[in-house]
């Protein structure tokens, strides 16, 4: 958008006549910004997936169990402060110069730390936890952003322009290979504002902000007017979600190594804030899923507030998806389809029945090995010798497998014929099983027989995996994360940590570094762009 509420307001009938008679070339140039603000907002609009400008895929799964009545409402979603931000509560009251007291640092901190779905009013809050005032850091740097040429007729306002507010942000540099060590900024930004001798509108410059989106994350705004810059607020979650270490323990590490007194609040909000500049994020893993031949499931309990839910993953070799949300067949179900048309791929999974709906599908044999195994050390004799030929054919077949993927072939030529007649004898065994008065027995049996063909497929193309241990290597991390956390405390807290997990992973798979991406991530958003690239595959992955 070229042209800022505050001018906006500005410009009614008067203002548009006076400019016809003072200026009619500048009144075709406003109507040219003019219409183009508004086809932008028009398309802004129409963000919402559910009137066709986006696929489908970019609802998260547990939003398409609520009604449509409910899912209307996105339409205008912006949150509540994101209408009532800092910056506006600020620049509707009078102007105030900025100043190099830590006072301005202060009234942004203390919003940080209490976001309230309230108006407030500029300066100090009653009561607030301000950074500023137990700490006053001396400013690194000034960056002064200006108006430039006038909104409205384009006259050049450099000479008459006043800085009218300001904040200062804190950041970080990070070392790497050739300049190693960590250092500290602190850079004052100072806004302008001018009135136009041509037009007569007043012009102001204003901190970059994120325009509101479909994903719904109350009370945080994604802006530049923030006392955390981008690559300290990367550190931050890198610590909290790839290191696991506490909030307190952050705070204490802040503290330790840099220096810095940074309230939980603050912290909170920054790990908030850079969720919500990942939202996104969920709809490009998808589009790079669908494209896999192979993706590998598994899902692991997690808690929320004391709803037991599931933490799910889908992986492949470069990209991984974690979602939280019930177990159940919904959650499944609609992911499958957010991967349609283009995903043919197969579905690595264990026993789990749900899978079951997904025809393409792979089946661990760690797990039936396992429970072979487990067999064989039971009490019923019949029930050890059936355990043993189970474990003796499907360990046979593994080494079936291996070698075919060492043959001229590299695993690409079916198996399947060579071993028919032990498969046979395979099934009349669990068919034995499955009507065994012994629990275990009876249940291997079954689960054999109704995932035949999911277990058995592997032998039709060997170079297809026997396992899943790509999906349960990707939950081990945040298994460890859980126990040292508990879970999460709300659904936003939810969404945040399977966001963080998505994109820590995948970038992991990549070998890149999602600090990084993370740091870019949260710059290019505070700015109101589009989401930066993923780190792409690497070609050994590729391959
Ligand atoms: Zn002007």
């Amino acid at each position: 958008m070229v042209l800022k509420e505050h001018e906006l307001i500005q410009i009614d009938e008067s203002f548009l006549r006076q400019l016809l008679e003072n200026d009619p070339e500048a009144l075709l140039g406003l109507s040219i910004k003019l219409t183009d603000d508004l086809k932008e907002a028009m398309e802004r609009l129409d963000q919402n997936p559910s009137n066709s400008s986006k696929p489908s895929g970019s609802l998260a799964p547990w939003d398409k169990e609520v009604d449509d009545d409910d899912n209307n409402d996105d339409d205008n979603d912006e949150s509540p402060v994101d209408k009532k931000s800092n910056l506006q509560s600020d620049s509707n009251t009078n102007n105030k110069e900025p100043s190099d007291t830590a006072e301005d640092v202060d009234s942004e901190s203390g919003s940080e730390s209490e976001p309230t779905t309230k108006p407030r009013n500029p300066g100090r809050q009653p009561g607030s936890q301000g950074f500023g005032r137990t700490q006053k850091i001396a400013i690194t740097e000034t960056q002064h952003h200006h108006c430039g040429g006038c909104s409205a007729c384009g006259h050049d306002l450099s000479t008459l322009e006043k800085a009218y507010t300001g904040f200062q942000t804190l950041n970080i540099t990070f070392g790497d290979p050739e300049t190693p060590g960590i250092s500290l900024t602190n850079t004052q930004h100072l806004y302008y504002q001018g009135t136009c001798p041509n037009c007569h509108l007043e012009n102001r410059s204003e901190p970059q902000r994120a325009p509101a989106d479909h994903f719904n994350w109350e009370a945080v705004g994604l802006t530049e007017w923030r006392l955390i810059g981008s690559d300290l607020a990367a550190l931050i979650v890198y610590l909290s979600m790839d290191m696991r270490v506490t909030r307190r323990k952050v705070q204490q590490f802040l503290r330790d190594v840099l220096g810095l007194k940074i309230s939980l609040g603050t912290l909170q909000n920054c790990i908030v804030e850079s969720a919500r500049a990942l939202a996104p994020v969920e709809q490009q893993l998808i589009e790079e899923l669908r494209n896999e031949t192979v993706i590998y499931a598994d899902e692991t309990s997690h808690n929320e507030a004391g709803i037991p839910l599931w933490l799910w993953v889908f992986t492949s070799a470069s990209t991984a998806l974690f979602l939280i949300g019930y177990r159940t067949k919904e959650i499944f179900v609609n992911l499958m389809d957010a991967f349609k048309p283009e995903f043919n791929g197969y579905l690595m999974t264990d026993g789990y029945k749900l899978y079951r709906a997904y025809l393409k599908r792979l089946r661990c044999w760690a797990h039936l090995l396992r429970k072979a195994k487990g067999l064989q050390e039971c009490y019923s004799k019949t029930s050890r010798m059936q355990g043993k030929q189970v474990f003796d054919t499907l360990s046979d077949l593994i080494e079936a497998v291996y070698q075919a993927r060492e043959g001229p072939n590299n695993g690409t030529l079916s198996i399947l014929a060579q071993h028919q007649e032990r498969l046979e004898n395979l099934r009349q065994v669990c068919e034995v099983m499955s009507s065994s008065s012994h629990q275990k027995t009876r249940a291997l049996g079954r689960e054999l027989l109704n995932d035949w063909e999911a277990i058995f497929r592997v032998l039709e193309y060997p170079a297809w995996p026997l396992t899943n241990n790509e999906a349960e290597r990707a939950l081990r991390h945040w298994v460890i994360l859980r126990k040292i956390t508990q879970g999460t405390r709300s659904e936003q807290g939810s969404r945040a940590l399977a966001l963080f997990a998505s994109v820590f992973v995948t970038c992991r798979l990549r070998n890149s570094s999602p600090l990084l991406y993370l740091r870019d991530v949260i710059k290019m958003r505070r700015q109101g762009n589009e989401l930066p690239k993923f780190p792409p595959v690497p070609a050994s992955i590729a391959a």
